[in-house]
């Protein structure tokens, strides 16, 4: 619940004129100031160079692992932010799309579709069903919106550490993949693209944007499977306390 309240935190200073920088050093003061460890700030990328920051934000074409900057955010850009952070043994994660000020209605739909496929993915994660489906789920409904889904970052378990077995992919096939079982903690996040899926690292060695530079959204929830329903461990109430009437 950490990420979601250190979110919904955030969601108070995302607003045209605010750096990335800035929102990074909100986050991390709020993760510290309740008890918990950033867990991004650290993290080797392939080349074994730590993440320098406590969030991704993720600007427009930037589709994950975005590094906080002195970049201003802009009326209609969008950011997404994801957030880690260990507590009492056990690590949470979840990313949202935020808008910054008007954002224009072809973007707000992006929004909109990847939260609600990441819902879908949700719902669909119930014992008896496959990790297949989960990602069945979450194509059928962005590619039915002619939307891309990133296939090279996707989902993963999660407990002890941010990032165990299994990988969760959010393309897939029906009944295909590991049975899953209550008591599976897995982080679900869509990564979809406004246009094509491709995407390209850029020269940091951790931001990863569209190769067609068209935006793209990440909305990330922790859950838990239980007897006959996933529970969402993380939670966008903070964040849509915050927006009010203007939240996706
Ligand atoms: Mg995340
Ligand atoms: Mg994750």
């Amino acid at each position: 619940m950490i990420v979601a309240q250190t979110l919904g935190e955030i969601a108070k200073y995302v607003t045209p004129g605010v750096t990335t920088k800035t929102l990074n050093k909100v986050a991390e003061e709020f993760i510290r100031d309740n008890g918990a460890i950033p867990t991004f700030k650290g993290f080797p990328n392939h080349y074994g160079s730590p993440f320098p920051a406590s969030i991704c934000t993720s600007i427009n074409e930037e589709v994950v692992h975005g590094i906080p900057s002195d970049i201003i955010l802009k009326e209609g850009d969008i950011v997404s932010i994801d957030c880690g952070a260990l507590k009492n043994g056990f690590c949470g994660d979840s990313a949202y799309t935020f808008c910054v000020g008007e954002v224009s209605e072809e973007i707000r739909t992006l929004l909109k579709v990847t939260k609600q496929a990441l819902y879908l993915g949700i719902q669909t994660a119930v014992p008896g069903k496959r990790l297949g489906d989960i990602g069945y789920a979450i194509q059928q409904c962005c590619e039915n919106h002619s939307y891309g889904v990133v296939r090279e970052f996707v989902g993963h378990g999660i407990g002890k550490d941010m990032h165990e077995d299994p990988q969760v992919p959010n393309y897939g096939k029906r009944g295909s993949g590991i049975v899953i079982k209550k008591g599976l903690c897995i982080a679900i996040e869509p990564m979809i693209t406004l246009g094509s899926r491709q995407i390209i690292m850029e020269s940091d060695g951790w931001t990863v944007r569209t190769k067609d530079r068209k935006c793209a959204a990440h909305f990330e929830h922790t859950i838990a499977v239980c007897d006959d329903r996933a529970n969402i461990l993380s939670s966008f109430e903070f964040i849509e306390n915050v927006l009010g009437d203007k939240a996706i």
